[in-house]
């Protein structure tokens, strides 16, 4: 045996999983070879220092169910046996099936699992709406910085007035509008920029819910209720940069009741 091929079969050999013709053999090879001999003694270093000084949390359900969805949309074989794993706590066992987990589903998925809302209809409509948006050449039926213009645009085309604010001394100037569909029913999209990101408003009757917060393949979400409307806002833009945009539009949709 070369110590390729005995590197390969250590995990096994540390895990219990190996006998007979390949253990012997592995063994041999072990008793000739002091490089895989300290391979092998990291390997059980590592597992008793697991062992001895690891958590044992078992994950949250709602972390599980995320996983399950997300294995599911990657077509991942198996998934419930890596489920079963996260199930038990995290022992040794467990650290290595997330480990082949974050391997073989995407870093995209795998960053979206820990985050709020990914698994969410909504928030994969919302996000589909905004791609397509900037992939069709058809960011705006209305093209405006002028609010004065845009707002009238949506009367006749659209159940919702939509708020259209003017924030471009806040840095973000708003660029147009569109007709756009969410939940299966048309949707106003406001169309403002902030430098080079794009930030997507879709308006729609408040009674279509979808979480408050979300990230999905690296674009972040803030839905909010303002004027009896919903406000989906989408965007690449950082998550802080965002919030200040939906703080500011939610002050203009819904000033403050003067005193
Ligand atoms: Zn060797």
């Amino acid at each position: 045996m070369e110590c390729r091929a005995a590197v390969s079969l250590i995990d096994a050999k540390l895990d219990g999983e190996l006998a007979g013709e390949r253990l012997s053999a592995l063994d041999a090879h072990l008793a000739s070879c002091a490089e895989c001999r300290a391979r092998l003694a990291a390997g059980r270093a590592l597992g008793a220092a697991i062992r001895d000084h690891a958590r044992r949390d078992a994950a949250p359900a709602e972390l599980r169910r995320r996983v399950a969805t997300a294995l599911r949309q990657a077509g991942r074989p198996r998934w419930h046996d890596d489920l079963r794993a996260l199930g038990r706590g995290w022992n040794p066992m467990a650290i290595a099936a997330s480990i082949a987990l974050a391997v073989v589903v995407s870093s995209t998925v795998t960053r979206d699992l820990m985050r709020p809302g990914a698994g969410d209809p909504m928030v994969r409509q919302v996000v589909g709406d905004h791609i397509r948006s900037l992939m069709a050449d058809h960011l705006t039926d209305v093209a405006s910085s002028d609010r004065h213009t845009v707002k009238p645009w949506f009367n006749g085309r659209v159940d919702v007035a939509p708020p259209v604010a003017d924030l471009a001394a806040a840095g973000f100037p708003l660029v147009g509008g569109r007709l756009d569909y969410l939940g299966d029913r048309p949707a106003a999209a406001l169309v403002y920029r902030r430098d080079k990101h794009v930030i997507n408003v879709l308006v729609t009757p408040a009674d279509l819910p979808g979480p408050a917060a979300a990230a999905y393949r690296g674009y972040n979400l803030i839905r909010l209720d303002a004027g009896g409307l919903g406000l989906w806002i989408v965007s690449d833009l950082n998550a802080t940069e965002l919030r200040d945009f939906a703080d500011r539009l939610r002050a203009a949709a819904a000033p403050p009741a003067q005193p």
